[in-house]
Order: structure tokens, then sequence, then C-alpha cells
């Protein structure tokens, strides 16, 4: 991955692909002290821009740093990258890390540095084949304590139990897992979040440790403005018997039906393909937009 063509924006900069380097002794590598961001362009416009971006600034915060751009400049950075690399549907990754000034837990000093690069990434499958639905399993790592992790921020080291899920979820053959939360409530995947239905209601866990995912807050409007009912609360994972859909969302996963999740079943429905298509319509709006012009 490191070694492609193309040109990343790194502290205010356009380095060639393969020399946007950091040190070993970077603090963000040692410490976790990182932080990022997953958008998506769609014909070359990146969906929820400023979000995505507030909530990098946002993140930082929570790990204590200030990024040294302002939201504007984030944004105009992304969109003179995508220009660079020349890029419709793109996925765009900004990423903000203590340096390596210093080595210890401490550093107070270490300067903040942001690189944001761009690549292409696809929307998965065609819709037939997507709504057949995926299949995930039940994560043995939780979601942990929001006291003892600032879960709201998108931050590396919360991925570590993602990682360690994903991995284990691929090795049994499924393409995702769901992780609890360290009360035994169902909480998100592990890069995305869960919505189920049931008698033409959408139920879908309260975020009060993990991401309240841009594109779920999206989804949840979509779904309100068919009239569809949203219910916010706990879900315990005894009651997935009782759902009829289930699906993901996130910038990455956009709106994916679920099958399985481990000796759960789900059969994708007419709730689910209407959200997959208004998700597609929202983040292409500005396309028929300028269309229309
Ligand atoms: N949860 C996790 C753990 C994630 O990594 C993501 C993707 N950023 C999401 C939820 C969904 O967030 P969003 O819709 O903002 O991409």
């Amino acid at each position: 991955f490191d070694s492609r063509d193309g040109v990343i924006w790194y502290d205010g900069k356009f380095v060639p692909w393969a020399d946007a380097n950091v040190h070993v002794l970077t603090h963000g590598l040692h410490y976790a002290s990182a932080v990022f961001e997953g958008e998506r362009a769609y014909a070359g416009q990146i969906f929820k821009m400023r979000e995505h971006n507030q909530r990098l600034i946002d993140s930082g915060k929570l790990l204590g740093f200030d990024i040294p751009y302002t939201v504007e400049e984030i944004d105009r950075a992304c969109v003179e990258t995508l220009a660079k690399q020349g890029f419709e549907d793109a996925y765009v990754r900004p990423i903000a890390w203590r340096g390596s000034e210093m080595m210890g837990v401490a550093a107070q000093n270490n300067k903040i540095h942001l690189a944001i690069a761009i690549w292409q990434w696809p929307s998965y499958f065609d819709p037939a084949e997507r709504l057949k639905g995926i299949r995930i399993d039940l994560a043995e790592w939780r979601r942990p304590d929001p006291r003892t992790i600032p879960s709201k921020a998108k931050a590396t080291g919360l991925y570590m139990i993602c990682t360690l899920s994903k991995h284990a979820a691929e090795r049994k053959g499924y393409a995702d897992a769901l992780m609890l939360d360290w009360r035994g409530q169902v909480a998100e995947c592990t890069g995305a979040n869960v919505f189920f239905v049931k008698d033409g209601v959408i139920h879908t866990p309260t975020p009060d440790c993990f991401l309240d995912g841009i594109t779920r807050r999206t989804v949840i409007g979509l779904a309100k403005a068919r009239g569809i009912e949203v219910v916010e609360r706990a879900i315990l994972p005894e009651e997935l018997d009782g759902f009829e859909e289930c699906f993901i969302c996130g910038t990455a996963a956009e709106v994916t039906p679920v099958s399985e999740i481990a000796e759960w079943r789900f059969t994708p429905g007419a709730i689910t393909k209407t959200l997959m298509e208004d998700y597609d319509a929202a983040v292409r709006a500005h396309v028929k937009a300028v269309a229309a012009e």
C-alpha cells in the first residue's frame, strides 16, 4: 500500500506517496496518540466532509491535542488532494498524530502532524448481490466502558479491539464481527453501526459507548423522512432472534444487508432495500443537482 503512485498531503505539503513516512519513535505509534477519519467521495464530491473533518478535530481534543489546522483548512486540503489524485469515487483518510520530539508517556510538546491520503475504493458488488447479505460473527471482545477510554473519539487505540475481532471472525469465514459492550448489550461492528427491523420499526443501539456514525445519523434521517419509526435503545443479544431484517452502515460499508449473526438469521427485506437506495441517492444527490442546472 505504501509504494503507490500519487501524492499525500503531509503537514501542508504534497509529498510523493512512497515518501510519506514517520520516524519509528513517533508517539502516535507507541502510545496510540492518533486520531483519524474515513470519508468517501462520490463523483468528485466528499460526502459530509465538514462533519467528518470536525469530528477529526473533536477526536484530537478528546485525546488532549489541537490539530494545528482549522476545519476550513482541512476541508480545503481534502478537496485539493482529491483533485491532485484525479479520482471521482474515492476513500479519504485524514490522520493526525503526536510526533517524535519526546519519547515516553508524556509528550506535552510533541508536534501534532496531519496527513491526508486518498485512494480508489469502489462501492462493493451490485445491489442484487449485496441484498443476499453478509455473514457476521459475534465477537469475544467488547466495547469498553466510556469511563476507561474516550469512546467518542475516532482514535487509533480503540481499533485494537476491532482488528482482534475482525481477524477472529475472518478466520472462521465470516465477513465481520458484531461486538457487545462492557454491559453485554449490542454495540457495533468493527467499522460500522448496526440496525435491526421488526414489524416495520427500526431498532438500533443507543451510541453511549461507541461511535455515533455519520452514516448512522444519515440513515436515521432517511428512515424518518420515509415515515419509518426509529427506536434507539439498549438491545440485548437474546433479542436478535426476534428481528426480521438487519443491516450495518458506515462510510466504507455504506448500507450493507446482513443475513447472519452467529446463530441468528435475517432476511434482507423492503426496509433495508429502501434505505440502500435512499443512501445511494443521498450520496449522489449533488450529481443530480448539478445535472439539473
Ligand atoms: N463504528 C466504527 C468502529 C467505525 O470504524 C465506523 C466507521 N468510521 C463507524 C462505526 C461508522 O461511522 P461513520 O458512519 O461515521 O463512517
